[in-house]
């Protein structure tokens, strides 16, 4: 085994920690620093982010965009690192982004490899040491200095950042390690949860609807009934699950037996909904029930429609149906609703809620509050945002953070 010393070992290389290893070197050249990463290369998951194009931040920057226990202090935070910030430090690493009318930026080559490739030469510039294929197997801390161990290296530092993100997406380099390893080291821990992800809900007829798609509104009620979230945007049905990026949204917030609402025609009132429905019955009149959403729906969701208003014989004509139908089928239309079973798991989550808890880490410097000379950056923290480069602004934004205060 082979003994390295370094004044800083950032654990995980990826967004925060290879953000948090530039900030450090472009501070203080002379400082020695080490990434150490279990994969064969840094920042492999930020190459799968925002569909291959690196949703690396967003124009409508605000802490309400987050759920955990690091978002009063995040929002303290986001004051210096905004989103000019972020894309200024960018700027100054060669790369050139554009902000999309939902105030999303990418890279303006639309590839996430130019934002990880910035980061890499960056590095190489600043002289920071790069180790792959080394995985973190344990970690001590010694009076003033912190011992890492892997595979092939001892490694002592008098600084020791935790990058190494959470269990979100284990493909891509997704552990629990941190937790494990801040617990040990005295800190309280929120157990991880799956977020950004679809929603596993209740409901016998969401086979049939396997594969499709609809523009709307959902929201997500308490077991109350009182609207806790709303969400607009595509929804995607699948075999046993709600999904799209309005479902991830609101996956932030689920609980068991929470009812996920769907609207699927939210810019028409209930009374305008009823008389376009009474229109389609006299226009289709001698027509099956199932073709009276011809032009609005696609037939497997009229289907489906019709079976939760309970309208089962779809051989009967649009003429013979009541007014009292035509009522339920607007409230199915403006109010389908599916009781929450779960999260769907860790491999098709984009992020993950929980981890080290937001009070014990210090907002100004990310040093953690129970250990001198540790700092904690990234999904590691329990914090956890909306889809829309939240979550890589605050992976950036944290790791900036840690590294100008090493
Ligand atoms: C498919 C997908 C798409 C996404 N798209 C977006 C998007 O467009 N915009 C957005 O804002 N967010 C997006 N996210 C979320 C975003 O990628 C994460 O929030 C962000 O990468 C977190 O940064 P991090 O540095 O904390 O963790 P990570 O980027 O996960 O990096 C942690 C690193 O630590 C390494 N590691 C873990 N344990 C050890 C160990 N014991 N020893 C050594 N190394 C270790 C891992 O291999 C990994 O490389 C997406 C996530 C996924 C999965």
């Amino acid at each position: 085994m082979i003994k390295k010393e370094y004044y800083a070992v950032i654990v995980g290389g990826g967004a925060s920690g290879i953000m948090c290893a530039i900030a450090a070197k472009s501070k203080n050249r002379n400082l020695k620093i080490a990434v150490i990463e279990k994969n064969d290369r840094v920042g492999k998951k930020l190459l799968s982010t925002g569909n291959g194009r690196c949703n690396l931040t967003n124009s409508r920057l605000t802490a309400d965009k987050y759920a955990g226990s690091f978002v009063p202090k995040a929002e303290k935070m986001f004051r210096k690192y905004t989103t000019d910030y972020i894309v200024n430090i960018f700027k100054q690493l060669g790369l050139l982004t554009y902000a999309d009318y939902d105030g999303r930026y990418y890279p303006v080559c639309r590839q996430a490899s130019a934002v990880l490739d910035v980061m890499r030469f960056a590095c190489e510039r600043l002289g920071v040491d790069i180790f792959c294929n080394e995985t973190a197997k344990s970690i001590k801390k010694a009076d003033n200095f912190f011992c890492v161990t892997t595979e092939n290296h001892k490694f002592i530092s008098q600084k020791l950042v935790i990058a190494c993100g959470a269990k979100a997406s284990p493909k891509l380099g997704g552990t629990a390690s941190a937790a494990d390893y801040l617990k040990n080291l005295g800190h309280k821990i929120i157990p991880f949860s799956p977020a950004l992800c679809p929603v596993k809900v209740k409901s016998d007829l969401l086979k049939s609807l396997k594969g499709l798609r609809a523009s709307g509104r959902a929201a997500l009620a308490d077991r109350n009934g009182s609207i806790i979230k709303n969400e607009s945007g595509e929804i995607q049905f699948t075999e046993n699950s709600l999904s799209g990026i309005c479902i991830f949204n609101l996956s932030l917030y689920t609980k068991q037996n929470y009812i996920i609402i769907l609207d699927l025609l939210p810019n028409y009132s209930f009374a305008e909904l009823f008389n376009l429905i009474t229109k389609q019955k006299s226009l289709f009149y001698n027509r099956p029930a199932d073709d009276l959403f011809a032009g609005i729906f696609q037939k497997r969701l009229g289907q489906a429609i019709l079976k939760m208003s309970n309208i089962k014989d779809f051989s009967r004509f649009c003429s013979s149906l009541t007014e009292n139908e035509i009522n339920l089928v607007c409230r199915t239309i403006k109010q389908m609703e599916f009781e929450v079973i779960q999260n769907e798991g860790f491999d098709r989550a984009q992020c993950t809620l929980g981890g080290v808890c937001g009070e014990e880490i210090d907002e100004n410097t990310m040093e953690s509050k129970i250990v001198k000379g540790l700092y904690v950056c990234g999904e590691a923290i329990d914090i956890c945002g909306e889809c829309g480069g939240y979550n890589l602004h605050f992976a950036f934004s944290s790791g900036h953070n840690a590294g100008e205060n090493l």
